[in-house]
């Protein structure tokens, strides 16, 4: 808790940040800390509840409340209400590994089940975190700190996103010698090559992978794994390929942190068409262009003066409405098939649930200041994908939806007549992932379901294969940063033990 009576004497007040006219100009983060003075009202509102779901990570009605990483949110906002950061940054990362990537990227589920949100705005939790985070960087806190003991057994993480790394640090700081897999060319998953540097600098992924590798994590990068063994699979040109086999013979165990990387097609007609591209390769292109600016451009992958139509909402979706607006597209255009949520809980989502309400992102906001309006159309999508005599994407035709609730599950039906041709000559597909790549799942011939996603029992990352655990989106599908980096934190514990008890 931080002040019993603070939540009646302060308000809720956001932590500042970059005008959005401002920070729309370029590809810098608009993240920005609270001064010090400010971060100690924000703590003292944390009122001394008594039973705090926001901490809870449990489960209730189907749905998870509270920070899965089981964060000691009271006891953390105390100890900033007392100006004592380096004590709050022991404890928050004596659950959390990562707190300057959630800080900047987490939805907070944990405030949605802030006790105090029931009633006013809840707690700032995450504007905290950042803020005791941002205190630590550069600090003593933040000096690298390698285990004191070995055990001389070696684990492979394969994938190198938030899962990986959670599952790599967990291990190496347990005495376990790690080794980390990524097939791309720079550490991180999606951390790296998916969310824009706007609000993630790649500064700060970087970081934290020297500070694992001076504990002693090894990074192999450009080093796919199992492509090599298939001799149908075509071999990376990019750098050497790891069989499945050498890994399982090098290491004592194996942990798959890959992913879920196959991504939902836009199924209408004309959407084979050039210009109309995943929003995944979009996003790639934009990061690698930043970070590596003689990384071959791809016309068809600039908004530069184009009338963009993206379809579907979600991260994914909000940063490609701020990626295009800043290369210059003409216009920008987001569909969502769902209607939009309401503006306040509906009956059936109460407290302490996630609530289920309208959010307007950076990117909305971001284009409400540049175009005057909100770039998403709800309860619309897009039907057919119209060509130029080139063969290129010159418009789309939209469809008004007409959606219901039928067994818990939402239907959508056309309305007919509702049709509109709207011009576009870039098409966006932001429409989720259905689950990872089956190769290594394959090749490793673990039990998996329709998606791919290898099978483990409730509340333990073990695949049916002794030795061979998984984590992250690979495991559950497409989430979010906060629960890889949980899943890759408790799968690396369940990997030691497991290690531990082969040599009883
Ligand atoms: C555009 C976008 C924006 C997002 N924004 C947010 C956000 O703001 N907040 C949030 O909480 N979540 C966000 N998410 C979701 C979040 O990024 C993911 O849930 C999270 O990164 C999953 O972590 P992961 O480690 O399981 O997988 P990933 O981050 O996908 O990492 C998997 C890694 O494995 C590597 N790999 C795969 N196969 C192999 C192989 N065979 N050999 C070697 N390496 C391999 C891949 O190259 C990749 O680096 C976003 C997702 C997207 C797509
Ligand atoms: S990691 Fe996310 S859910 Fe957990 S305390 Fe931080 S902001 Fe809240």
């Amino acid at each position: 808790m931080g002040k019993p009576t603070g939540f009646m004497e302060h308000e809720r007040v956001e932590a500042p940040r970059r005008s959005v006219e401002e920070q729309v100009r370029d590809y810098e983060e608009f993240h920005q800390v609270y001064a010090e003075g400010e971060v100690v009202r924000q703590a003292a509102r944390c009122m001394d509840c008594g039973i705090p779901f926001c901490n809870a990570g449990v489960m209730l009605e189907g749905e998870t409340i509270g920070c899965p990483l089981g964060n000691c949110i009271p006891e953390i906002n105390d100890l900033v209400y007392h100006s004592c950061y380096e004590d709050a940054y022991r404890r928050l990362t004596r659950t959390h590994p990562f707190p300057e990537f959630t800080g900047r990227v987490c939805p907070a589920l944990c405030e949605g089940s802030c006790t105090l949100g029931e009633h006013e705005p809840p707690v700032s939790i995450k504007e905290i975190e950042h803020f005791i985070d941002a205190r630590a960087v550069g600090g003593p806190l933040r000096k690298p700190r390698a285990p004191l003991r070995r055990t001389g057994r070696r684990v492979a993480v394969v994938g190198s996103g938030p899962a990986g790394l959670a599952c790599a640090h967990t291990l190496n700081r347990l005495g376990e010698k790690v080794v980390v897999f990524e097939r791309d060319d720079r550490p991180g998953g999606l951390l790296m090559y998916g969310i824009p540097t706007m609000k993630l600098a790649k500064g700060v992924v970087l970081a934290r992978v020297a500070q694992m590798e001076d504990e002693g994590v090894e990074f192999r990068l450009n080093a796919a794994v199992g492509r090599g063994t298939r001799p149908d699979a075509p071999r990376s040109k990019r750098g050497d390929d790891v069989s499945i086999d050498t890994l399982l013979a090098d290491f004592d165990a194996l942990v798959l942190c890959g992913g879920s990387t196959v991504a939902r097609p836009l199924v209408v007609p004309g959407s084979s068409a050039p210009g109309v591209v995943p929003a995944m390769a979009y996003l790639n292109h934009s990061i690698r262009r930043l970070l590596n600016s003689d990384h071959p451009y791809q016309e068809l992958l600039d908004a530069q003066g184009k009338d963009v139509v993206i379809v579907g909402g979600g991260d994914t979706g909000t940063d490609c409405v701020a990626t295009a607006l800043r290369q210059g597209a003409r216009s920008v255009v987001q569909y969502q098939i769902n209607a939009a949520m309401p503006s306040c809980r509906p009956a059936d989502n109460p407290w302490p649930l996630l609530p289920r309400v309208l959010r307007t992102d950076y990117g909305q906001e971001e284009h409400a200041a540049l175009f005057g309006h909100d770039p998403r159309v709800f309860g619309e999508s897009v039907k057919e994908v119209l060509a130029d005599s080139t063969g290129r994407v010159s418009g789309v035709v939209t469809v008004a939806y007409h959606s219901v609730r039928k067994n818990g599950r939402r239907v959508s039906t056309e309305v007919p007549g509702s049709e509109k041709n709207v011009p576009a000559q870039l098409v966006l597909v932001a429409l989720g992932f259905s689950g990872p790549e089956p190769l290594l799942v394959e090749e490793l011939d673990l039990a998996r379901d329709a998606a791919c996603k290898p099978l483990t029992d409730a509340g333990s990352y073990a695949t049916s294969r002794r030795g061979v655990f998984a984590a992250g989106d690979m495991r559950r599908g497409q989430s979010l940063v906060v629960w890889a980096v949980m899943e890759g934190r408790d799968a690396a514990v369940e990997c030691h033990n497991y290690l531990n008890s082969r040599e009883l």
